[in-house]
C-alpha cells in the first residue's frame, strides 16, 4: 500500500493538459464562450427577456440547434427552466399518454422510469433493465405509447444507438434523454420524436435549462394531451412551453448568461462542421482514452463491448490497491492538486474507477495529456 499523500505529487507542467477540466457536467466552458458573455455584458445582460435582443438570441439558438441536428420541417426546439430532471416531470404530464416503456441501465435512466411509475394519472410503466456497463434492447409492446431511451448513460459511460423499435404502435413516441449525448453523438431524426437535454454537458454552458427537439408527431401528442384537460402545473406544462418557445420566449425568466454561452457554443459547433465534426472530436478523444487504458496492466475500459463505449463519457476501471493497483480517489486527488479536475467516477456506481468527460469542447490533445498525467500519478502512488 502506498503511503504517499496524493496531493503532494507534482506533475511537471510540460505534461499537463492546456485545460484541465474533464467533468461530465458541468463541463469545460471554452474561453470564446466566456468572451461572448463579456461582450453581452454591457448590452444584453440585465435586459428583458420579452424584448428583441434576448428573443433574437433565443431565436438564433433554436435555429442553430435545428441546423446542428438537421431537423426536418415541422420539428420545433422547445425550452424551459429546470434542467433535464424537471423535463422528466414535464414528460410525465405532457408526453406520456397512458403507459411508457423504459430502458434502465444506470442512475439517470432509472429516474424517468421512477417519475412515470409514481404518476397517479398513468398506468404502470414497463421497465427493461440490465446491469451497469451495457444497455438493454426495447421490445415492441401493445398499449405502450412512449418508449424512453437514454442516448448516453452518464453514470456508466454506455452509449446506445437510437433505433425506432419495429412493430410498435404507429402513434407511439420515442423519447430520448440525450442530456450528455446531445451535440456529441450522432442520431437520425427519423428514429426519434423527442430528443431532450440540458446545456451543461456537450454545450459547455451552465445548467438549469431543459431543451427538447420535438417531431411533428410529438407536437401532435402535446396538443392532444393539452386538449384533454389533464391537470398540469403551469411550470411543467409542455403546451405552454411550446407556445412560448415558438415565440422565442420561455414561460418564466431564463438565466441569460446560460443562453449566451449556449448559443456561442452552438454557433461554434456549426462552424467547425456540425454534428459530424463534433462527434469526430469526441470519438478521437475516446479512442485515445480507451486505447491507452487497454495498454496499461492496471487499467481497463469498464464497458466490455467496444460498440457501447461512449464517445463522450469514458469510464476506466483501475486495479484495486489490494491487487497491486491504486485507489482511484487518490488518483483524482493528485490530479486535482495539479489543476486537472473532475475525473471522479459516479459515486453510486461504487467502482474503483475514473470517469472522463470528452465533450466536443475538450481538445483531444488534452485527453492525451491526461493519460500521461495519470501514468505519472500511478507510478508515484505505487512508489
Ligand atoms: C446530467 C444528466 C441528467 C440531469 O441533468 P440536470 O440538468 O442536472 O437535471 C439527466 N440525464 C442524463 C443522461 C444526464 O447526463
Amino acid at each position: 500500500m502506498s503511503t504517499t499523500d496524493p496531493r503532494s505529487i507534482r506533475i511537471s507542467s510540460d505534461l499537463l493538459p492546456a485545460d484541465g477540466r474533464f467533468g461530465c457536467g458541468p463541463s469545460k466552458v471554452r474561453p470564446e464562450q466566456m468572451a461572448a458573455l463579456a461582450d453581452a455584458g454591457a448590452t444584453l445582460m440585465g435586459t428583458s427577456h420579452r424584448q428583441a435582443p434576448v428573443k433574437n438570441l433565443v431565436g438564433s439558438l433554436r435555429a442553430g440547434l435545428t441546423d446542428l441536428f438537421s431537423l426536418p420541417d415541422g420539428w420545433e426546439i422547445v425550452l424551459g427552466n429546470g434542467g433535464s430532471t424537471v423535463f422528466w416531470d414535464v414528460a410525465t404530464f405532457g408526453l406520456i399518454e397512458s403507459r411508457s416503456q423504459h430502458l434502465v441501465f444506470g442512475e439517470f435512466s432509472s429516474k424517468f422510469a421512477e417519475a412515470a411509475g409514481a404518476a397517479p394519472h398513468l398506468g404502470q410503466p414497463t421497465v427493461i433493465k440490465c446491469d451497469p456497463g451495457a444497455h438493454p434492447a426495447a421490445v415492441a409492446e401493445a398499449g405502450i405509447d412512449s418508449y424512453a431511451f437514454t442516448h448516453n448513460e452518464t453514470s456508466t459511460g454506455v452509449m446506445m444507438p437510437l433505433v425506432r423499435p419495429t412493430g410498435v404502435d404507429g402513434d407511439a413516441l420515442v423519447i430520448v434523454d440525450a442530456t450528455s449525448a446531445s451535440g456529441g453523438l450522432l442520431w437520425n431524426p427519423a428514429d426519434v420524436d423527442v430528443y431532450y437535454f440540458a446545456p451543461q454537458k456537450c454545450f459547455a454552458s451552465d445548467g438549469g435549462l431543459w431543451v427538447a427537439a420535438c417531431s411533428p408527431k410529438a407536437i401532435e401528442r402535446i396538443n392532444r394531451i393539452a386538449a384533454s384537460k389533464r391537470w398540469t402545473p403551469a411550470s411543467l406544462d409542455l403546451k405552454i412551453a411550446l407556445d412560448n418557445s415558438v415565440a422565442n420566449q420561455t414561460y418564466n425568466t431564463p438565466a441569460l448568461a446560460t443562453l449566451v454561452m449556449f448559443e456561442a457554443q452552438v454557433r461554434w459547433m456549426n462552424e467547425i462542421g456540425g454534428l459530424v465534426a463534433c462527434n469526430g472530436r469526441s470519438k478521437k478523444s475516446s479512442d485515445i482514452l480507451y486505447t491507452w487504458a487497454e495498454s496499461r496492466p492496471w487499467a481497463n475500459p469498464f464497458v466490455a463491448d467496444p460498440a457501447m463505449r461512449s464517445h463522450v463519457v469514458g469510464t476506466i476501471d483501475l486495479t484495486a490497491p489490494a491487487d497491486g493497483g491504486v485507489d482511484a480517489n487518490d488518483v483524482c486527488a493528485a490530479l486535482r492538486a495539479n489543476g486537472v479536475v473532475d475525473t471522479d467516477s459516479y459515486r453510486k456506481l461504487g467502482r474503483n474507477q475514473l470517469r472522463v468527460g470528452m465533450f466536443p469542447a475538450v481538445d483531444p490533445d488534452d485527453v492525451s495529456a491526461l493519460t500521461a498525467c495519470i501514468d505519472v500519478v500511478v507510478d508515484a502512488l505505487r512508489g
